[in-house]
């Protein structure tokens, strides 16, 4: 049940065929082309933290499904620890991997259908759940590694699904066995390191948009799908064999996936033309994708304040008010970050009887808003602590280069308890970090552009009941009818369906 990091490694080597692209050419062997290779490896940690010391109390679960322990990227939450032990463990793979581990969308995909499929199971239609329950099963039982795909490529913006079908994924025929689909998902995390993925609709459909409301999960090497894998700011470093240019060697990758009328067997199909359903879909996967983003952008966060604290100690400013203050700003902005996650998580909200714990939406949209901000403050202030070398560092081979080697050692050496190695070696560090896709442009796309969190806050708060207590305190009105919750929140769609 519980596999290991090799093990993980071994079945994505040995799988069927993938038909996978990296920069116009097919790849042979994911777990070995230096292009994915860092992304395999950041994908195992989440597998190898099942078994390290430090961190298998939180990335073990224990499953009522299936009676056994599991990894926690298959868990379905059942309480609101549960939630609060996601962040933590997503903290703590950051510092496993200094990257973006790629498990996390897959695992919020699972606890969405979970969700989604009990709801309408409620309604009456409990096809869905009892299959969705076996694939669950297959899944915690097999410690298979999951990709999510929600993010239609979306074409013109103004135009609905049905008036640029290519644009949006879609069943193309449906039998008594199966259905077809054909379309493509954008900007998938993970996709090329995973051995499974799910697909959900993207957002909320109208009747004319139903053969786009649909779910289901399909192994990669089904007949029909093509990966195009996706480049990255410095990805050509992850091809040149070094061991400093390239730090931390672990990364994600992400990709366009492409289906091109492919079978899906009805015991794999989640939704299926439910587009009454689909906008509570996104948004019960949207608000746990979001409340994520607290521990993952807080633990590479943690990689950053070290990277730095370390840097401004080797020239020695480590002391200097103004030095102390930016740390002290980039702690206040990282814990935020963890704070409004760690919020969303034990402030959760039970959507249906037995579990089925929902992140708290307010604190997961404003946990994700403030991602798409403070990541790029950290990175600012950590650039202005290191200094200009971080843009303009020698590379490891000139540093390997015998006649140049002395040279750098004597001109950019800083304190003498560091060597210049270790200097770049923490500059490598921190500028692929501090500028990677997974801490700056992920944190303002992933899980929704910014727009998306601000609809949300903007919708859920309560300004009428605000501006009661504002009159009411100005003794404009005599009487209020105070609510029972502190909070001035009203409900999103998904609660009221849920307590229905
Ligand atoms: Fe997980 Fe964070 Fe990567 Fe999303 S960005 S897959 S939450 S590590
Ligand atoms: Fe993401």
């Amino acid at each position: 049940v519980l596999r290991t990091g090799e093990e993980y490694v071994n079945a994505i080597k040995h799988r069927n065929k993938v038909e996978i692209y990296v920069m116009g050419n097919e790849v042979n062997d994911v777990t070995e082309h230096p292009f994915l290779k860092p992304s395999i490896l950041a994908f195992k940690a989440t597998y190898d933290a099942a078994y390290e010391e430090d961190s298998k109390h939180l990335a073990r679960a224990w499953s009522v499904f299936v009676n056994d322990e599991v990894n926690r990227f298959t868990h379905i939450h059942r309480s609101p620890e549960d939630l609060a032990y996601k962040i933590k463990l997503l903290r703590k793979l950051s510092h496993k991997t200094g990257a973006c581990f790629q498990r996390c969308v897959g695992w919020d995909a699972l606890n969405t259908l979970y969700v989604t499929t009990k709801l309408i199971a409620e309604k009456g239609k409990k096809d869905y759940y009892e299959r969705f329950i076996e694939y669950l099963k297959y899944v915690q039982k097999n410690d298979i590694a999951l990709a999510g795909a929600m993010t239609d490529v979306k074409g013109v913006r103004t135009l609905k699904p049905h008036e640029q079908p290519h644009a949006y994924l879609r069943v193309t025929e449906v039998t008594k066995d199966g259905i077809y689909v054909s379309g493509a998902k954008a900007n998938i995390t993970g996709i090329a390191a995973a051995e499974e993925v799910i697909v959900m609709p993207t957002r909320a459909m109208s009747e004319k948009d139903q053969e786009f409301a649909v779910a289901f999960s399909t192994p990669l090497d089904t007949e029909g799908i093509k990966v195009i894998v996706g480049r990255q700011i410095n990805d050509g470093r992850r091809m040149e064999n070094g061991e400093i240019d390239g730090l931390p060697y672990r990364s994600n990758h992400e990709g366009l996936i492409v289906f091109d009328n492919v079978f899906i067997p009805m015991e794999r199909v989640f939704m299926l033309k439910d587009w009454q359903m689909s906008g509570i879909l996104v948004e019960i996967f949207s608000a746990y994708h979001r409340q994520g983003y607290g521990g993952c952008k807080s633990g590479l966060g943690d990689v950053i304040i070290g990277a730095a604290y370390n840097l401004a100690k080797q020239i020695g400013v480590e002391k200097a008010p103004h030095i102390q203050n930016k740390l002290t700003e980039m702690v206040l902005l990282n814990e935020n970050m963890y704070g409004t996650g760690m919020a969303a998580s034990l402030d959760a909200i039970k959507l249906c009887e037995d579990g089925c714990w929902w992140v708290n939406p307010m604190f997961a949209n404003i946990t994700k808003q403030l991602v798409t901000r403070f990541p790029y403050e950290i990175t600012k202030l950590s650039t202005d602590i290191a200094g200009g070398i971080i843009g303009t560092a020698p590379s490891e081979w000139d540093l390997k280069n015998p006649k140049l080697r002395q040279l750098i050692e004597k001109y950019l050496q800083g304190i003498m308890d560091y060597s210049t190695e270790e200097r770049l070696r923490i500059v490598r560090l921190l500028e692929n970090v501090s500028f990677s896709v997974a801490f700056l442009i992920e944190s303002v796309h992933g899980a929704g552009s910014p727009e998306a969190q601000r609809i949300v806050i903007n919708r859920i708060y309560d300004y009428d009941y605000a501006e009661k207590i504002a009159k009411y305190l100005a003794n404009i009105e005599k009487s209020i009818n105070f609510k029972e919750n502190a909070e001035p929140w009203k409900k999103t769609d998904t609660e009221k369906i849920g307590k229905q």
